[in-house]
């Protein structure tokens, strides 16, 4: 990768500047991801919202609360081999030269709920998962015995607790098993069941109002005429919301129109903790968010050195986070992951984006402008070098298509001037990477 000192700030990151009228100067200024993501996260406050759901509605929900676990899981001594239970030192010294003789007295299946016991010299024949005879610590498997009527040949000696799933083995009584902020998975599910529990308090779903505006804009249902363009944005930005676990309120599309969207606005942020507006970010004649956020609330930043999404705005109006994503389809997720999850994430103050990188060589010189971090699609193939980043051809930040293909994008960081043929780079996935993955 060629990196380079940086002689001037990230393409003149000042602070005070954000709101100047980009209209009339153009986007002469960009303020790094991170410096525009603090200062709107320093402007949001943490929603302590909680809610009971019941078990089953709990995956993919934000655990709001600690959970210790109120019993031993097992909560008994249970075979976890098919055999015979027995007291291990009765065993001890048994070969298949010289097998021991066991006397068996029981028989106990899973599910008996009655506990059996031996004495010296017993066994007790025993399913996998049946609770263990009072007296008995280790099983021998069936397959070291010779039953002989009501004894049993023992072939192999075994050493206390062995073949025995030990009370609490797996969770014992008072231990932390899930720490709240945690996205409940299946496997966390399962757990919650193993340890009694019904329901669970979990964080409430942000709220996110999302908007299209732009004269051009129609719904998908209708067959777009000259000049007229199907509203992509609001179907992916409320995909992606909905994967973050958020409840989504569609405001539909809304005309280049400076009151109506001034009005739309404030309407939507009623009931919303969280909007988004795509389109009209710019520098064009219609591009009118900026001026009417401005009036409504406090512009945070507006042009950030991320390319594509350049024309991303942060704002706050009435205590509440407002993105203004560009129109541009590719530009406005590239925008929308650099920004939404980490703001919802301070809301919850919790992790809710299952983000997931890996490390892959470029394919061939990729190339970037310094200062700007640059998020170039890309297929990803598995060789037996590794993985390897091969950008998409096709990348205007309309070109929807690039990003269907692609795997995900190789994060090209500001402070180098592309990366050549072999470079390593970070990919951050963002779909399947197919059967490829042995
Ligand atoms: P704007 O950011 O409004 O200047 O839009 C930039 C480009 O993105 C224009 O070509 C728009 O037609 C297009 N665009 C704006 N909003 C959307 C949208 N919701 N879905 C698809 N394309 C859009
Ligand atoms: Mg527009």
């Amino acid at each position: 990768m060629r990196r380079r000192r940086l002689k001037i700030k990230p393409l003149r990151e000042k602070h005070g500047e954000d709101t100047m009228d980009v209209r009339s100067k153009g986007f002469a200024t960009h303020t790094t991801v991170e410096t525009s993501l603090n200062k709107l996260l320093d402007k949001i406050e943490v929603k302590d919202e909680k809610e009971v759901v019941v078990l089953l509605d709990a995956v993919n929900r934000v655990l709001a609360e600690d959970i210790v676990s109120e019993r031993n899981v097992p909560h008994f001594n249970r075979a976890a081999m098919d055999g015979y239970a027995v007291r291990a030192e009765d065993t001890f010294g048994a070969s298949p030269d010289s097998p021991l003789l066991l006397k068996v007295t029981d028989k106990i299946e899973i599910g008996e709920k009655r506990q059996a016991r031996i004495e010296k010299g017993e066994a007790v024949r025993i399913a996998t998962g049946a609770a263990m005879p009072e007296g008995s610590n280790a099983v021998v498997m069936i397959e070291y015995t010779i039953r002989l009527n009501d004894m049993v040949e023992i072939y192999r000696a075994v050493t206390p607790a062995e073949n025995v799933s030990l009370t609490g083995e797996d969770v014992k009584i008072g231990e932390k098993i899930l720490e709240k902020g945690t996205i409940l998975q299946p496997q966390d599910i399962g757990m919650l069941a193993a340890l009694g529990r019904t329901s669970v308090e979990v964080f409430k779903k942000p709220v996110v109002a999302v908007l299209s505006t732009g004269d051009e804009l129609v719904n998908p249902e209708k067959r777009p005429e000259s000049g007229e363009i199907v509203d992509v944005n609001r179907f992916s930005v409320i995909s992606a919301l909905k994967l973050l676990g958020c409840d989504v309120i569609d405001c539909g599309i809304c005309r280049d129109d400076k009151q109506k969207i001034e009005e739309k606005v404030i309407k939507e942020l009623k009931n919303a903790d969280m909007l988004i507006v795509s389109g009209g970010t710019s520098v064009g004649e219609r591009d009118l968010l900026p001026e009417i956020i401005k009036k409504l609330g406090e512009i945070v930043v507006h042009g950030v050195a991320i390319k594509p999404g350049m024309p991303v705005a942060l704002a706050v109006v009435s205590s509440k986070p407002v993105i203004l994503l560009p129109g541009f389809p590719v530009a406005a997720l590239v925008a929308f992951y650099n920004f939404v999850p980490p703001i919802l994430e301070k809301m919850l103050n919790a992790c809710i984006w299952q983000k997931y990188y890996v490390k892959a060589r470029a394919s061939k010189r990729i190339p970037s402008r310094e200062g700007i971090r640059t998020f170039t699609r890309v297929i990803i193939k598995k060789t037996v070098e590794g993985y390897i980043a091969e950008p998409i051809r096709t990348s205007g930040s309309g070109i929807l298509s690039s990003m269907v293909k692609a795997h995900g994008f190789a994060i090209i960081p500001e402070d180098s001037e592309g990366v050549e043929e072999g470079d390593e780079i970070d990919v951050l996935i963002l779909r399947s990477m197919g059967c490829f993955h042995a």
